[in-house]
């Protein structure tokens, strides 16, 4: 297998920790980004080097476009240029519609959708003189189904998987490809703070019957930017257990 350099953000934790790892385990060499989480950062990269990969720090605040610009040149210079992208990282800033802070809308279209973008736009450069790259975008199954109390992370999920869309039409002759993944309930941090009820109801519909692991999503993640992967271009696939066949 060829070893290639990889950008993941949001290495630090959850869904991000299990891809890096996963990625890392395959040889390959992977910039492990972070925004605040430094030690569990080091650690990842730690467990990477052990396990037969590299690993190169990159810490950088993601909620402007500047600072995804930042993060973009920092992943660069560390990995000496960026093969793979994994726009992992996100926030949520639940609440109603009638009652969302405009605050907390642009948090989180900034982070979750503005820094894709700014990421994808400084890495397709070289993705283009080499004629290969490989973008995939960590959306969510709500943004092809849809949630009460979530319309700002929704709007930039669903977003991120129109982003990915118009960049396989724009790079897919390229030998560039673009795909989305659509977790569904994943156990992490971020699912952590969510009432118990929303759990309970959640698990009613998924047909797996239980809730999905980082796992789960880092192996798909692994067949998309392998060489194996050249012929899936602009999909959003959902790792959800069956909850959003349709
Ligand atoms: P998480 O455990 O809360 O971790 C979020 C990661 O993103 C952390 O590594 C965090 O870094 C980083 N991050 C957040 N805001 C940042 C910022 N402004 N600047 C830099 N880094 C920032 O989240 P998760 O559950 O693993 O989710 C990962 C992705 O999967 C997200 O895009 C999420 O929307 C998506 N997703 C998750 C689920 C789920 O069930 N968990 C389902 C569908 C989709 P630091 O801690 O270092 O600051």
């Amino acid at each position: 297998m060829i070893q290639r350099k990889i950008l993941v953000t949001g290495a630090s934790r959850g869904l991000g920790r299990a891809i890096a790892l996963e990625l890392g385990k395959l040889g390959h060499t992977i910039a492990v980004h972070y925004g605040r989480s430094s030690a569990e950062a080091e650690e990842i990269a730690t467990l990477i080097r052990a396990s037969g990969g590299q690993a190169v720090l990159v810490q950088g605040d993601l909620s402007s476009l500047e600072g995804a610009k930042a993060v973009a040149v920092a992943a660069n210079e560390a990995l000496g240029g960026i093969e793979v992208l994994v726009n992992n990282a996100g926030i949520t800033k639940d609440g109603l519609v009638m009652r969302m802070k405009d605050e907390d809308w642009d948090a989180v279209i900034d982070t979750n959708l503005s820094a894709p973008f700014a990421l994808i736009r400084a890495a397709i450069r070289g993705m283009l003189n080499a004629k290969w790259g490989r973008i995939v975008n960590v959306s969510s199954v709500v943004g092809l189904m849809g949630n009460p109390g979530q319309a700002n992370y929704i709007a930039a999920k669903a977003g991120l998987i129109g982003l990915t869309k118009a960049i396989a039409k724009e790079y897919g002759g390229k030998g560039i490809t673009c795909n989305a993944i659509a977790p569904g309930f994943i156990e992490s941090d971020m699912t952590e703070k969510l009432p118990e009820a929303l759990k309970t109801k959640y698990l009613e519909g998924i047909p797996a019957g239980r809730f999905g692991k980082p796992e789960d999503v880092a192996a798909v993640i692994a067949f998309l930017v392998s060489d194996g992967a050249a012929y899936v271009n602009g999909q959003t696939i959902a790792v959800d257990g069956g909850l959003y066949a349709h």
